[in-house]
């Protein structure tokens, strides 16, 4: 059902498109006719705010040379400038002092909101609840547009399969398939059905491509990847964003097999303009466009501006590249000037999409902006989507839900009422302490007795990277208190995790443990009461072997936003029965990363029982994971049988499966379907993830689910990048994790 409502949605956007294309693609010709080669060139060349109402700051070197081009015409878009009138002064020098008057396109980093937060986008992932990630990017743009911004650089749909890489925070997870998914909904929710609207703004697909699997994780790092792991992997979430419409893309900063991705003419002149036939445009990353002669790309910042626009990218954010020397490179015939021509249409036409040019003022009004920030709309949604993000990763006898009443809770913990930190990284225009804490979130429910203690400090410098490095104290002074309101409570509910700010860009780590003395914290409490719900504010997977091995309940919480304590506490009091699944593999340590559920066998089987070992295996840790990807339980529990495979046709069949509610309680269930295309001319995972539902099942509940496997789901990528379907002997699995439960072989 899914499919077909986002296959007829988008049919009939297309129609409307095209009416309106036509007229928009006149009006840039037209455009374009009146401009000179510096007028083209400054449309690609984007700045980052240096404006405060009064003017440039006159200390800042840059903001001098920014302002004057921005009086000629030469400054296409702006990012980071905000709030409705600095919007406003530097869309009015745009437009009414410039020669043609065009206006800029304003960018921001709109990730997981504006100032009113959403859970980071990993942690929305884990709600696999596509209508709720759809309404989160839509109160973004709509909060974001009040102020007057047209385009966010999101969504990141970089798959990664290593927690180490900070990013992770930012992006869907590592499956290709729930990452398309979650692209789309997300390009809908920014972008809408009518870009013109004054709630919607453009989104940005990004970093095209291969950002994700860093060597290491360490965030910038070389990326050497293999051609199927490009096809079948990396690619697929661009090309689904690339579909849905998205209007721009973002290169990114790292190389790709020996070339920068700024200057890759592969990935985006023959793959994405070529193949894709993506009429958008594609900005670089931040200062990227230089950065290829540090990667001993580009000999200067001339060769650099020759590359990256020769290899496609369309608009240069802040290398100062395009501006300085492109007009050169092209009187002196060494860039054809139809590449500037290409490159300027591309961005014009976003901007008449945008209906910028019929009123480059409509997004900036400070009643509405007024009107919309925080509004009663943005924080429902922004509180639905956090507890649908929330993952109960183990519940041992029943522990949670909490009794709301007669009890006597200790709540202990780093960030048990921390305001800050919830609100995880990407927060440019919010506020410190903005958040909604747990201790905040569990003062709702008063019939219990609540008493508090910090036990221990989550520092974190935020100034330097040399400070970073030192992130937690060793201060365990707190412990005391923390150990005594532990032994006199029933239960106690502790809050652990990462610093808002550990996980994101730059933040790559190498342990992947409770930072700082918090794994202390909780031996120590644990040794004095047993009783504990652990739940865990971070952005990234994390090790929680012991945890797993001691604690009860374990409720994985990420950073859920402004909301963020809201949400725990109606999940701890079972006002919210859980049902987020994890969008990414848990690992038992460290040295398993990258690890991840759709691997590929090796020519080496399972050794037999008694050992049932892999022979490519560790000899001091299994090979699975803690968590797989797509656990997470309920507070009911849910049965699965019946598994049956219909054929539809030579390349279609019919899956169906019975499922039902075991427990007491009502829930919701992701229903996950997985295959294995047991022989092909590439080799193919052990599991892929093919299709998902959620449903609702009241106690002694069942439900049939069904699902159509066509060769869209059973094909994959060959190494000429072709898309292939090779009938043969397949295999289904279905269950509620990747863990599956049931499963059966089929022949097509
Ligand atoms: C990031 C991008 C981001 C850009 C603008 C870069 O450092 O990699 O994802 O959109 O900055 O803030």
């Amino acid at each position: 059902v899914l499919l077909f409502f986002i296959s007829s949605c988008k049919e009939n956007e297309e129609i409307k498109l095209e009416g309106k294309t036509d007229s928009i693609e006149q009006k840039v010709t037209d455009l374009l006719a009146k401009m000179t080669l510096e007028e083209k060139i400054g449309q690609m060349n984007q700045y980052n705010g240096f404006w405060d109402v009064t003017g440039p700051t006159p200390a800042d070197g840059d903001a001098a040379k920014k302002y004057e081009h921005l009086k000629k015409g030469y400054v296409g878009s702006m990012l980071n400038v905000r709030g409705v009138e600095e919007v406003r002064a530097v869309q009015k020098i745009a437009v009414e002092e410039t020669r043609l008057g065009i206006p800029l396109i304003i960018g921001f980093d709109v990730i997981h909101g504006y100032e009113t937060l959403s859970p980071i986008p990993l942690a929305e992932a884990a709600s696999w609840d596509l209508e709720a990630i759809k309404k989160s990017a839509q109160v973004a743009a709509k909060e974001a547009a009040a102020v007057g911004i047209n385009w966010t650089f999101a969504p990141m749909v970089d798959i990664s399969r290593d927690a180490r890489w900070g990013r992770v925070m930012e992006g869907a997870g590592e499956d290709p398939y729930l990452g398309s998914k979650i692209a789309v909904a997300r390009v809908q929710g920014f972008q809408g059905e009518d870009l013109s609207s004054p709630e919607t703004i453009a989104a940005c697909a990004k970093h095209w491509a291969g950002y994700g699997f860093a060597e290491s994780g360490r965030d910038y790092n070389t990326v050497d990847v293999g051609t199927s792991t490009l096809n079948n992997i990396i690619f697929p979430p661009f090309k689904a964003a690339a579909d849905a419409g998205v209007k721009t893309f973002m290169n990114s900063f790292n190389e790709l097999n020996g070339i920068p991705a700024t200057g890759n003419a592969f990935l985006q002149r023959d793959i994405l303009k070529g193949k894709w036939n993506y009429d958008g445009f594609v900005v670089s990353d931040w200062g990227s466009i230089n950065e290829m002669i540090a990667h001993g790309f580009a000999e200067d910042k001339k060769a650099a501006a020759r590359l990256a626009v020769v290899a496609g990218s369309d608009m240069d954010m802040e290398s100062y590249a395009y501006v300085d020397e492109l007009a050169n490179l092209v009187r002196e015939g060494q860039v054809d000037e139809a590449l500037i021509n290409d490159a300027a249409r591309r961005i014009l036409r976003v901007k008449f999409e945008l209906g910028l040019f019929d009123d480059p003022y409509k997004y900036c009004n400070l009643e509405t902006e007024k009107a919309v920030i925080g509004s009663k709309e943005i924080q429902d949604a922004v509180l639905d989507v956090a507890k649908k993000s929330i993952v109960l990763l183990k519940n041992e006898n029943k522990l949670l839900p909490l009794k709301k009443s007669g009890q006597n809770i200790a709540l202990i913990g780093t960030l048990a009422a921390d305001k800050t930190s919830p609100l995880g990284s990407w927060r440019i225009a919010s506020k410190d302490s903005t958040a909604v804490s747990v201790l905040e979130g569990m003062l709702q429910y008063p019939d219990n007795h609540l008493t508090y203690a910090k036990g221990a400090d989550l520092t974190y410098g935020e100034t330097t990277f040399a400070k970073e490095l030192n992130i937690n104290t060793s201060d365990k002074r707190g412990f005391t208190e923390a150990v005594s309101v532990a032994k006199s409570a029933d239960v106690v509910v502790m809050v652990l995790g990462e610093h808002g700010f550990q996980s994101g860009e730059g933040r790559s780590r190498t342990h992947l443990d409770l930072p700082g003395v918090q794994q202390e914290l909780l031996e120590a409490v644990y040794a004095v009461n047993k009783n504990i719900v652990l739940v865990l504010n971070n952005g990234r997977p994390l090790t929680l072997t012991w945890a797993d091995e001691h604690i009860p309940a374990i409720v994985e919480a990420w950073q859920l936003g402004t909301q963020s304590g809201n949400a725990i506490a109606q999940v701890l009091y079972g006002d919210y029965n859980p049902s987020g699944k994890l969008p990414m593999s848990f690992p038992r340590t460290v040295g398993q990363v990258p690890i991840y559920y759709n691997y590929k066998n090796t020519g080496r089987p399972v050794i037999p029982a008694p050992n049932e070992v892999f022979w490519s295996h560790y000899t001091d840790e299994s090979n699975k994971p803690l968590y797989p990807f797509g656990h997470g339980l309920s507070y009911t529990s849910f049965s699965y049988s019946n598994l049956q495979i219909n054929k539809i046709s030579k390349d279609e069949v019919n899956v169906s499966v019975e499922v039902a509610n075991t427990g007491s309680l009502s829930g919701k269930e992701v229903v996950q379907l997985y295959i294995r295309d047991e022989v092909a001319s590439i080799t193919r995972p052990v599991k892929e993830l093919k299709g998902f539902e959620l449903i609702v099942l009241n106690p002694e509940e069942k439900k049939t689910v069904s699902f159509v496997l066509t060769k869209n789901e059973l094909g994959f990528f060959d190494n000429s990048g072709t898309f292939v379907f090779e009938s043969g002997d397949f295999k289904v699995f279905v269950g509620g994790s990747s863990d599956t439960v049931l499963e059966q072989n089929f022949k097509l």
